[in-house]
């Protein structure tokens, strides 16, 4: 297990505080990881600076080319990076192999070809005597800043698009799941020149905060809290940095009377508590017509009741832990909190479990009003909650009613309402009859307070370059 920063092509030992990461399924210590120094992030930063001028020189395929190999390289290694990550994070770890590993060598394969097909959208005469064209050009040295919920598949969508722009980049992972960027680093120093790719490690406060204020950075892109995301606008302002945010999510689920009931229950277990819930566009806000109601709570009931909660390596295990007992302490405070209002019923899970780790049961909150704590913020847990409406246009009005605007899906076999509905929603993006689903040709982003960033697709690649006119006299 590397413990080491990637700094200059080198890896180096962190000089700075020590950070304990823990295994979230027994509360164990896992591996104690040294921060990144102030001189240390000093140091990454002007290595990336240096890296940049020769980087961005670099034609799009030969980018390409060790975009791929990491691509490669990741995938021969995915049983490894697999078991790192369930480890770190408690995720059950046939998931960790089946769905992430293979979107990470994907979304690193998407970019290397994405590179290479960017296009200026206009070139011509303008002005008589004068052509004018259209490039596209990296921002300069990127800090990226990951959560801890999908570590590497994080580093992956931040890096991706951001190399095969031509920027250089400095990469923080969270303090609590820095371990499979780390093993990251080991391939990156094999494969990029010095300076292309950093890894440093460490807190929001001690090596985070110093990495964005640095003057040498000219982009910032954090996935992250909403509170987090206006410390980077702060610190952005000073220097008038480029911002990439994504941040939270409150995702609705708007169930009409005549939709498959059995896929909107088999939908809401899978992605409503894929991931212990910690996922930003998690399926745990629904709102289910009048004469749905009842049958979709009892039936989804039953079905969350089943979801089997365990351990990483554990025979058919379906969720894992939460990451910390502070999180599970923050959870636990939310369905508490809800439990106490009459009108509220949890009819199924809504405890944390006793013994070791940080576990908290599958659980679905009924009976909820749109003005509800457990309605309106994001929980970051597996707490779904139902709320009954009578009219469709409460359900669209309560959906967009909210500081979040990440993901959002509408569940029907009428067409003609779910393109009405999709139109009208204030959303990132609207699946209708799925949810949860990503596709590396397609964008992943918020509005409102859910940031502005996009990530997957040519929308990132936008979002990591410039727009530049370079205009021709005859
Ligand atoms: P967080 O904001 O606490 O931490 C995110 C990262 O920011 C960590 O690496 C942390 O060390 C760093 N950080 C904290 N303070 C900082 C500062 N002052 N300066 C620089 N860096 C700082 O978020 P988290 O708890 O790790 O992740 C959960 C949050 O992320 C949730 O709100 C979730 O919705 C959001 N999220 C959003 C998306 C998305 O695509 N929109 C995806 C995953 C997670």
């Amino acid at each position: 297990m590397n413990t080491r920063l990637l700094i200059n092509g080198k890896l180096v030992a962190g000089k700075g505080a020590h950070e304990q990461v823990l295994d979230p399924a027994s509360g164990k210590p896992l591996a104690t990881v040294p921060e990144a120094s102030k001189e240390q992030i000093d140091a990454a930063v002007r290595a990336a600076g240096s890296a940049f001028d020769g980087w961005a020189a670099t034609p799009p395929k030969d980018r390409a080319t060790l975009l791929l190999k990491l691509a490669d390289r990741i995938e021969a290694a995915g049983a490894g990076f697999a078991s790192l990550e369930s480890r770190n994070c408690g995720k059950p770890l046939a998931a960790v192999l089946a769905d992430e590993i293979p979107a990470v060598a994907d979304v690193f394969r998407f970019f290397a070809g994405a590179a290479r097909t960017m296009h200026g959208a206009a070139a011509g005469e303008y002005a008589a005597g004068f052509t004018s064209m259209i490039r596209r050009d990296p921002v300069g040295v990127v800090a990226s800043i990951a959560p801890w919920n999908y570590p590497l598949l994080m580093a992956a969508w931040k890096l991706a698009p951001a190399l095969a722009a031509g920027n250089t980049a400095v990469i923080k992972p969270s303090e609590q799941t820095p371990l499979s960027t780390l093993e990251l680093a080991m391939l990156l120093a094999e494969i990029f020149p010095p300076g292309v790719v950093n890894v440093i490690c460490g807190r929001g406060p001690s090596v985070g905060a110093p990495l964005i204020a640095h003057p040498d950075v000219a982009m910032i892109s954090l996935t992250g809290d909403v509170s987090t995301g206006e410390k980077v606008l702060a610190a952005a302002a000073r220097g008038t940095k480029r911002t990439h945010l994504e941040l939270g999510g409150k995702a609705p689920v708007i169930v009409f009377d005549d939709a498959d009931v059995g896929s909107v229950v088999s939908g809401v277990r899978t992605f409503g508590y894929y991931n212990a819930g910690q996922d930003c566009t998690a399926a745990c806000r629904i709102y289910a017509g009048a004469k749905v109601y009842d049958r979709l709570v009892a039936d989804l009931a039953a079905a969350v009741a089943t979801i089997k909660v365990g351990t990483q390596q554990q025979q058919g295990v379906e969720m894992g832990p939460l990451i910390s007992a502070e999180q599970r302490e923050r959870v636990a405070g939310f369905v508490e909190r809800a439990q106490a209002q009459r009108h509220i019923e949890v009819v199924t899970g809504g405890k944390a479990r006793g013994g070791k780790g940080f576990f908290f049961e599958p659980t679905l909150i009924a009976g909820a009003r749109q003005n509800d704590e457990i309605v309106r913020r994001e929980v970051f847990g597996p707490v779904v909650s139902v709320t009954r409406f009578k009219d469709a246009a409460d359900a669209v009005t309560w959906a967009n009613d909210s500081d979040y605007g990440l993901a959002s899906s509408v569940w029907t076999r009428d067409v003609g309402r779910a393109m009405q509905v999709a139109a009208r929603l204030r959303y990132g993006c609207t699946w209708i009859n799925t949810h949860f689903m990503l596709v590396a040709e397609m964008p992943h982003g918020g509005l409102k307070r859910s940031g502005y960033g996009k990530d997957l697709s040519m929308y990132a690649l936008e979002d990591y370059s410039v727009v530049r006119h370079v205009m021709v006299r005859h």
